[in-house]
């Protein structure tokens, strides 16, 4: 007796071969019936046997397509209709719409065997792809999802690509970037002005030029790399010098994860982070001997380390390197470059050559940074491979669009339960980046069709994404406070409803009382906040300079908790600076003259690192901290913490923990012990405050945001600590906990705000 079911299926399941997956599945189950791509994902009905319509259904969602991630199955069951075979139901014109659109993702084993296989007539073929893999958003246009609204638009497919592009059985079924030699995009070097090199072997003369120490731009998936011999430190010298970009570690890609382990130590977490098909950037420990360029990255302890994930690049690492530099193709902080003639504009003063291809970029797309701690991976920055795949919010909300922070920014969109959030932009600080989020924001739009009834933006008047909120009359803008938006940005990507204490650590927010928040601890929901606990209050002299400049900070808590006599001493670490240069700050403080009070927790790490010895100037955002907790030496010590209660708030005394910070450097403890001390202070003391709130607000979530929680001790000693006394502890990992993740908090305080 046949059955018929009707299937309903909702998420990633358009353009990534799911309808001749089921085809095949459908077929191995002798059902019948038809499978058809709807607005919302896929729909099918099978018809058969009640056991082989059991075991389909069982297989459907653990076999599905590699790109395919299913948020939704809904059944339903019919009369009997006899169908007499199984068939897919072409998509009509308008139909795909709404569905969601897989990422760019890594070449596949079965399209690397080809690349390798002298008979295949793809045989090193740069930019062979499947239904499976390849390159998916930076290279779409519009929706639907379709070969003439994306870069590939413009090559027309040979006989043979055409045949595999209409095969419903074919691994290249609807793969819109399907290409070969004949027909597809191709590769070509070029010298520095971007004259055209008349040579055969493109790849390989690149790969002679970069062992001969040369510096090549190569042109990649989401945008240029600049790559150069990791072995080599005087080319790595040359491109650092080059770049402007001073001291942050330099990506490296290898050809295998073999390669990586003869330079660094990595464990079974990293080894499954380096592999999934994302293929992110990994932060993995150096090995103590390794014959990897200084230069690379200098006193740091870790590499930024990853695997190809284009046929290209697996092509230009089957050259004996042990690693490549891959670094962004930028100068400092401005966008990454895409486009053939830009880029030779922008990066011909640095890079020796080019290596183009005709496909183009169309949406830019940095490499995407995580790293393990606690036991789950985390985002340092979510970019390729990882957008635009959505944040499942806890319930359908209103369509909002959110501009993010300063710093790391990104924007967000929401739509029904779902909150987009954007590849990683940069530092809005300068026009081309904010240029860059415009024309995300345009893109975003278009192909998630989103009409957006909010704007929201940053609580900070001077950001430049606040003024260009204020300066569109399109639509209503809401400003939100960063901690806030920290903390529900936590929230939403663990479904939270309801009030959670909030903990938000990090550099820099601008505060409703008009200071510089960031050592904050808030009873918050998604609409409200209350400021229950912080740091006290430092002048930063020099506003944005002491932030650069952590020996400003130093000197800053010093004055804060001991006064000035404290520098008319001749105090063994004062020494170092120069009294003239401290004499100005002093004023400064004390007639409030370019001196923002802040309660950051970022500055506080700052302080202590200069105070150490470690560093007196940053040349990247956190480096002092960083450098702070690399060093530690383990401990159970600490130093004395205090809470006072002022105004009905909880203070926590930052200057207090300085001042003993300080008698330790003056008689002579170790940097290394001054850190671990310090850390643990700031994990007892954390974990102390917020057990006494949670009490108090009659609170039992713990939420955590901010980038301070990058610190992996930190986290990871906090949430073990909250856990143990019995408190629910909720952590970044989809998104970044530094300011990469304010768009989403943002967008659903914002939703929340339409809501009410
Ligand atoms: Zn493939
Ligand atoms: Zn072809
Ligand atoms: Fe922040």
């Amino acid at each position: 007796m046949a059955q018929r079911l009707r299937v309903h299926i909702q998420g990633i399941v358009q353009g990534v071969g799911f309808r001749p997956f089921i085809y095949q599945l459908a077929h191995r189950h002798r059902l019948n019936g038809y499978v058809a791509n709807t607005p919302k994902g896929v729909e099918l009905e099978v018809e058969g046997g009640r056991d082989a319509l059991h075991h389909f259904l069982k297989e459907l969602p653990t076999s599905a397509p590699p790109l395919a991630r299913i948020t939704q199955i809904e059944t339903e069951e019919l009369p009997a209709a006899a169908y007499s075979t199984f068939e897919i139901k072409a998509s009509e014109e308008g139909e795909e719409r709404a569905a969601l659109i897989s990422p760019d993702t890594t070449s596949c084993s079965d399209c690397l065997r080809e690349l390798f296989e002298p008979q295949d007539r793809r045989h090193l073929y740069p930019f062979i792809n499947c239904t499976n893999c390849g390159p998916r958003y930076t290279i779409i246009n519009d929706i639907p999802y379709d070969r003439p609204k994306t870069s590939m638009a413009v090559f027309t497919m040979c006989d043979d690509c055409a045949r595999e592009y209409h095969d419903p059985l074919d691994r290249r079924f609807h793969a819109q970037p399907n290409g070969c030699w004949n027909c597809g995009p191709r590769v070509w070097l070029a010298d520095s002005s971007g004259e055209e090199l008349k040579i055969s072997e493109p790849i390989s003369e690149a790969a002679k030029h970069l062992s001969q120490g040369a510096i090549v731009a190569v042109k990649g998936l989401g945008g240029f790399h600049l790559a150069v011999d990791a072995s080599q430190n005087e080319a790595v010298k040359r491109l650092r010098w080059r770049k402007g970009r001073e001291e942050k570690p330099l990506a490296l890609m290898s050809s295998s994860l073999e390669q990586i382990e003869r330079y660094a130590l990595v464990e079974d977490e990293e080894r499954r982070l380096l592999t999934c098909s994302q293929r992110p950037i990994v932060i993995v420990p150096k090995r103590p001997e390794n014959t990897i360029a200084p230069e690379v990255a200098p006193r740091n302890r870790c590499f930024g380390v990853m695997l190809p994930y284009t046929p290209l690049h697996h092509l230009l690492l089957s050259h004996p390197f042990l690693a490549l530099v891959m670094t962004s193709g930028n100068i400092s902080e401005e966008p990454i470059a895409i486009d053939n003639l830009e880029s030779v504009e922008r990066l011909g003063k640095i890079a020796d050559y080019f290596l183009f291809h005709d496909r183009d970029i169309l949406l830019r797309s940095d490499d995407s940074i995580l790293r393990p701690a606690g036991g789950q991976p985390r985002q340092i920055r979510r970019s390729r491979g990882y957008v635009p795949v959505p944040i499942f919010l806890r319930k359908p909300v209103a369509e909002v669009l959110a501009l993010g922070g300063e710093l790391k920014g990104t924007i967000c969109l929401t739509k029904e339960n779902r909150a987009f959030v954007g590849q990683h932009l940069g530092d809005l600080e300068n026009l081309e980046t904010l240029e860059f989020l415009e024309l995300t924001v345009r893109h975003l739009r278009r192909i998630l069709e989103v009409s957006p009834r909010l704007l929201v933006h940053d609580l900070h008047p001077d950001y430049l994404t606040t003024q260009m909120a204020l300066a569109q009359d399109e639509l209503p803008t809401l400003a939100v406070q960063h901690h806030h938006a920290h903390v529900v940005s936590c929230m939403a990507e663990h479904g939270l409803e309801g009030k959670v204490l909030g903990l938000a650590l990090d550099g820099t927010g601008y505060g409703d009382d008009g200071c510089i928040w960031g050592g904050e601890i808030l009873v918050a929901d998604e609409r409200n906040y209350e400021r229950v606990a912080h740091f006290d209050y430092v002048p930063m002299p020099g506003g944005e300079k002491a932030i650069k400049e952590p020996w400003r900070m130093a000197v800053a808590y010093l004055w804060a908790g001991l006064g000035e006599k404290v520098f008319q001493d001749e105090q063994q670490p004062l020494q170092r600076w120069d009294r003239d240069q401290i004499g100005v700050l002093l004023q400064m403080m004390q007639r409030q003259i370019n001196s923002p009070l802040t309660s950051s927790c970022g500055r506080l790490f700052d302080a202590v690192a200069a105070l150490v010895g470690l560093r007196d100037r940053i040349a990247y955002e956190g480096q002092a901290a960083i450098e702070l907790e690399q060093c530690m030496e383990p401990t159970t010590d600490k130093y004395h913490y205090e809470f006072k209660e002022v105004e009905g708030r909880m203070l926590l005394s930052a200057t207090s923990i300085f001042t003993q910070v300080f008698d330790d450097v003056v008689s002579g403890v170790a940097p290394e012990l001054v850190s671990g001390k310090f850390h643990q202070t700031l994990v007892a003391m954390f974990a102390d405050a917020c057990l006494h709130l949670c009490k108090l607000h009659g609170l039992n979530r713990v939420v955590c945001s901010g980038g301070v929680f990058q610190n992996v001790f930190l986290l990871e000693n906090l949430e073990d600590r909250l856990e143990a006394s019995g408190l629910e502890v909720y952590t970044p990992q989809l998104i970044p906990a530094n300011d990469g993740c304010i768009s989403l908090g943002q967008a659903v305080i914002g939703a929340a705000s339409i809501a009410e």
